[in-house]
């Protein structure tokens, strides 16, 4: 039963190098229009009564294209789902091809969520990211936002950037928080093999900024948005209570999404399929996908610490026992005894969840319950 559906938009204005997201830059205003007719047909394609509860527009940068095929793309959902009334329809925008026309016509369209790409509102930072846009460009897309679509926004912040200091992090926070942004994801740098960033930095990376100082600005940057009333309610994902991507958490609930574009990944039935990172491909046939794994109950109840214990709630017994008829104790007994024991995992009572220093190996711990 699958209530969600992400849209992949698989065009950039430019590759941003450190970016190993599926997107092209360069391509032409027809096989943007030719990759949303593919989407359109594979939306057609799907057969359904569930009413469907969030739809993602990600990419890539959705903004990049005519906010036509947006409209285009939304429109063709409604014609073949129910949406709820209140369906949440995020779309994720990039400062620098935001136009007030745009705007306007992603509300008339029913986006009611907007995500804005900001990464950093200190122009050098800017600058090293290889954004096309600088810090008075984002504020003005966040007020555009916030005036010509909607009060439900959320930014992405990244940190752990050569160069960055905490007081960047910081002043970012509180102009996201004047400006009345609902919704922090932060996300450390990473460097991606195949990325601009990977040769650049891959043998200095550690004497830029050491480990140890990305997990200080990791802990710095919850505390700073606690502060401001985000409350971390994932790993990566701050909100203003009642602001949380409902969109997100029904990943992190495992629950089932179409994967709609070149480029997506879907899991409908049990089964998690992929579109290949091919928009001529898609062209061709936007109904070929490749299965990647056909789930079994074993491994969707060995999935759910993966998912669950990435968010502040943690692992629900009780639901855990609703959904597989097993006591969650019992089956990762091993996995909790050790991380317990470390001080990595806490038991409250009816919930299992990382404690602040569990957050720095949600990997490893992770994985001792696989
Ligand atoms: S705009 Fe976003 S998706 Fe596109 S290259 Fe940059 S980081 Fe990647």
């Amino acid at each position: 039963m699958a209530r969600h559906i992400y849209l992949h938009i698989p065009f950039c204005a430019a590759k941003c190098p450190y970016c190993d997201f599926y997107s092209e830059s360069g391509r032409d205003g027809l096989s943007m229009s030719k990759v949303i007719d593919g989407m359109v047909s594979e939306i057609d394609s799907i057969t359904t009564d569930d009413v469907i509860e969030t739809v993602y527009i990600g990419g890539g940068t959705p903004s990049v294209i005519d906010a036509e095929l947006i409209a285009k793309l939304i429109d063709s959902a409604r014609n073949r789902f129910t949406l709820s009334s209140d369906c949440e329809i995020t779309m994720e925008v990039n400062p620098s091809s935001m136009t007030l026309a745009k705007a306007r016509t992603y509300r008339k369209a029913g986006i009611n969520r907007v995500s804005v790409g900001v990464q950093s509102l200190n122009d050098d930072v800017l600058k090293t990211l290889g954004r096309l846009h600088d810090r008075a460009g984002a504020i003005e897309c966040l007020r555009m936002v916030r005036d010509e679509i909607t009060p439900n926004i959320s930014a992405d912040l990244m940190i752990a950037i050569p160069g960055q200091t905490m007081e960047d992090i910081s002043n970012a926070i509180d102009i996201l928080a004047s400006e009345g942004v609902k919704h922090i994801s932060t996300y450390s740098l990473t460097l991606e093999e195949g990325t601009v960033f990977y040769s650049r930095y891959k043998d200095t990376i550690e004497d830029l900024v050491s480990p140890e100082t990305e997990r200080e600005m990791y802990h710095m940057t919850r505390k700073l948005l606690s502060s401001r009333g985000y409350i971390p309610y994932e790993i990566s994902n701050s909100a203003i209570p009642g602001y949380e991507s409902r969109h997100n958490s029904s990943y992190w609930e495992g629950e089932e999404y179409y994967g709609i574009g070149p480029g997506s990944h879907g899991y409908v039935d049990g089964v998690r399929y992929c579109h290949e990172n091919s928009i001529d491909g898609y062209i061709t046939d936007p109904l070929y996908t490749t299965v990647e794994e056909v789930l079994s109950e074993e491994d969707r109840m060995k999935e759910y610490p993966f998912l669950k214990l990435r968010t502040a709630e943690g692992m629900d017994k009780g639901e855990f026992y609703r959904r597989f008829g097993k006591d969650i104790c019992a089956v990762f007994k091993d996995a909790l005894s050790k991380n317990i024991v470390n001080g990595l995992v806490e038991d409250t009572g009816d919930h299992i969840r990382l404690t602040d220093r569990g957050l720095d190996w949600y990997n490893r711990i992770a994985e001792d319950f696989l």
